[in-house]
């Protein structure tokens, strides 16, 4: 059973501050939705659990099974389990899916021979070309094709953590919907804890969520059921940006 916890947490970017106090839990198996508006700190977000650098935390614990994930560098953040979909998935000419994860085994003491097989299985799982697996990481690929890439690396790694930032974002119906099952499938067996950090409903439509979050202006303004996801499709967020609007 592992956790990831978010306390008060206060980020700035250069003078302004974009996360004004986020307090969030993710247990394995779990499956949370944070949804906010363009712009309400969502990929800030995902960029300081990550551990991207040009983030400033002024106040606020970000911990995965009691360790201090914000006093880490990015790769010994993947080691303690956690997993990073990022919004726009960087190319990487030269290193292969395979190479990178090869390298990520062997960092974790898991057999990097074993990589080909389980990338290959993987990309099956969601229409992702294996003629990709053998070719630069992200370079010449559509952003669709990115996202299935993102999820082929997920199912591989399999983390205890999975925080993915508008993994829905760029793909068609059925990418959607094999990337929403694949992620959906890994939050049961083996159980990974998912944070999907989205600015639509149409994600929620295709992957069951247990909690949804509204972020607005850098806060949590409501946490509720899959229901409040259904809400917001009918309201929108103005209701939430008054009220997060307030000091
Ligand atoms: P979202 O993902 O919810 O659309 P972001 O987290 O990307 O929102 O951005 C939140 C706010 O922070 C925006 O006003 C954005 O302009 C600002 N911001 C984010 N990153 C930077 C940065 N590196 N430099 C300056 N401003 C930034
Ligand atoms: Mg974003």
């Amino acid at each position: 059973m592992s956790e990831l916890v978010i306390e008060g947490l206060h980020v700035r970017v250069g003078s302004q501050e974009i996360l004004r106090g986020v307090d969030l839990r993710v247990g394995s198996g779990e499956v949370h939705a944070v949804m906010g508006p363009n712009g309400s700190g969502k990929s800030t977000l995902s960029h300081v659990i990550a551990g991207r650098p040009g983030y400033e935390v002024t106040a606020g614990t970000v911990r995965l099974d009691g360790k201090d994930l914000l006093g880490m560098p990015a790769w010994e953040r993947a080691h303690a389990g956690l997993f990073l979909a990022l919004q726009y998935p960087i190319e990487v000419p030269g290193v292969t899916l395979v190479d990178a994860l090869s390298v990520a085994f062997s960092a974790m003491g898991r057999d990097p021979a074993e990589v080909p097989a389980l990338v290959a299985a993987e990309a099956r799982r969601v229409g992702f070309d294996e003629s990709f697996l053998s070719r630069a990481l992200n370079v010449d690929l559509s952003g669709g094709e990115r996202k299935r890439c993102e999820i082929v690396q997920m199912g591989a790694i399999r983390p205890r953590i999975a925080v993915l930032d508008e993994i829905d974002s760029g793909l068609d119906v059925d990418a959607l919907r094999a990337v929403a099952h694949r992620v959906g499938e890994l939050s049961v067996d083996p159980g990974v804890g998912v944070l999907a950090i989205t600015h639509y409903n149409r994600l929620l439509s295709e992957l069951p969520v247990s909690t949804v979050h509204v972020l607005s202006a850098g806060r949590v303004v409501a946490s509720g059921g899959p229901e409040l996801a259904l809400e917001l499709e009918g309201t929108g967020y103005v209701a939430y940006e008054e009220q997060a609007a307030q000091p």
